[in-house]
């Protein structure tokens, strides 16, 4: 196997514990096949506290800010005592981590003094637990006796200078990566660098993004062509059902990318797809597996989905969800009244999800209703409006719905006489979506994972 980019998440890195799990799990894929870079999360929970810490340095009460960076600073040294028994090797680990703490005292200072925080400042300082948390993760490697190449992100994903949300520049990225980590894999080392950090061309730190450490993965697996993309996490992969409305849900073994993108509105909250784009784009897989049961084989996705006759990939809900019905009084075959009804919502910066329509009327779902009054008030001057509190959505998913017409009417069918609000199956043909009553949910995604996925269920 070619190089494959392992990336672990903020809970997998979150304590001495979870650190070891990791370097058994490096070393097992390094055994197992051929050269690996390492992607680390901050441990669960720095990030916030750092952000928290950079507030707190703008509204002047430096006190509150250090003793914030105090507690972070604390957990990364309990960490380090815990996993490096031999004090030598705890000082030269505890060194680096600490000249990071210094760092960002002094950023914090400073913000403080000036009581400005500057999206730069800001990034500067979200960035150290990435910088700390690879650092440990590479030092605990090292003395396993592996060869062991810290990279510092910065020199490796090259970015715009949208501070909070940088974009990677493709090409500038591909000659970074190859210049900071092919010698290290030439060399047989181990690279490890932090998750969600980089620096525009001049050098100046950027973040990629809340969760950006996917999207590291994702680029830097891009750059180097890597052949597979690992996603470690805290569960086994993409599910057929959310797993507390349907207890039988399984794994996905292989999902498209498509279809993850439709999951992931559904609160699949194992990865965003969009940062996982750079990868799909070069066809590179990308596994999503736990590492607390590192011998599942997780969920793989891939830019194509997988030819196995399988009839859907999943079944998802959102419960809970509001619908409005406006229905047109006066502009029967007028125009505009979709621009109208759209605008409204427009005006008041609220998703509307799934739609249906028809001449005279047209059905809404959202799931953030906190504007519903007003707008509510603003349809009520053109249209007749109504709203239907406690409604869900039921969607199921899979792109074989694009070649065989008559899925469509064996998942209506499945769910026999649950009376259905909305039925959409949008031009993408992947998913045919209903809305129901919230308490249909259970029997409803009871009856379509009994359908689809029993054979799945019996295997188990
Ligand atoms: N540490 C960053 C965050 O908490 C990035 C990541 O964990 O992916 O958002
Ligand atoms: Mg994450």
């Amino acid at each position: 196997m070619g190089l494959v980019v392992l990336k672990f998440g903020g809970t997998s890195v979150i304590d001495a514990a979870a650190m070891s799990r990791v370097v058994r799990i490096v070393s097992h894929a390094r055994v197992e096949g051929g050269p690996v870079v390492v992607v680390v999360s901050a441990m669960a929970g720095v990030t916030d506290a750092l952000l928290h810490a950079c507030e707190a340095a703008r509204a002047g009460t430096i006190d509150d800010a250090e003793a914030r960076l105090a507690a972070v600073e604390a957990r990364h040294r309990a960490v380090i005592d815990t996993l490096f028994p031999s004090s030598v090797r705890s000082q030269d680990v505890w060194r680096e981590v600490s000249r990071e703490h210094d760092d960002l005292r002094a950023v914090l200072k400073s913000v403080a003094v000036l009581r400005e925080l500057t999206p730069r400042a800001l990034d500067r300082v979200a960035a150290a637990g990435e910088l700390m948390s690879s650092r440990i993760v590479a030092a605990l490697l090292r003395a396993t006796g592996q060869p062991v190449r810290w990279a510092d992100p910065r020199r490796v994903i090259v970015t715009d200078d949208s501070f909070g949300g940088a974009q990677p520049l493709g090409e500038a990225t591909r000659r970074a990566a190859s210049r900071e980590l092919r010698p290290a894999i030439a060399a047989g080392e181990i690279a490890v660098l932090g998750g969600f950090v980089g620096a525009t061309a001049d050098g100046i730190t950027t973040t990629l993004g809340r969760g950006g450490s996917d999207f590291s993965a994702a680029i830097v697996g891009a750059a180097l062509d890597a052949a597979e993309i690992q996603i470690w996490t805290d569960v086994d992969g993409m599910l057929t059902a959310d797993p507390r409305v349907v207890p039988g849900a399984q794994p996905v073994s292989r999902l498209s990318f498509d279809e993850a993108s439709e999951l992931a509105y559904f609160g699949a909250k194992v990865l965003h797809p969009s940062t996982i784009l750079p990868a799909v784009a070069q066809s590179i897989p990308v596994r999503i597996l736990n590492t607390l049961r590192p011998d599942r084989p997780g969920s793989v996705i891939t830019a194509e989905g997988p030819r196995d006759g399988r009839p859907l990939t999943a079944i998802a809900c959102k419960r809970n969800v509001t619908v409005v019905n406006v229905t047109s009084t006066r502009m029967l075959l007028a125009h505009g009244f979709l621009r109208r009804v759209f605008e409204v919502f427009g005006r008041h910066a609220t998703s509307v999800d799934v739609v249906t329509t028809s001449e005279v009327s047209v059905s809404m779902t959202l799931d953030d209703d906190r504007r519903i009054d007003a707008i509510e008030r603003d349809l009520s001057l053109f249209a007749t409006v109504q709203v239907e509190r406690g409604m869900a959505i039921v969607s199921a998913v899979g792109d074989n719905l694009r070649a065989d017409p008559a899925l469509a009417v064996s998942i209506i069918a499945a769910l026999g006489r649950l009376p259905l609000r909305m039925v959409s199956q949008a031009a993408s043909r992947r998913n045919v979506t209903v809305v129901l009553d919230d308490a249909d949910v259970p029997a409803a995604m009871g009856r379509l994972h009994a359908e689809f996925f029993a054979a799945v269920e019996a295997t188990r």
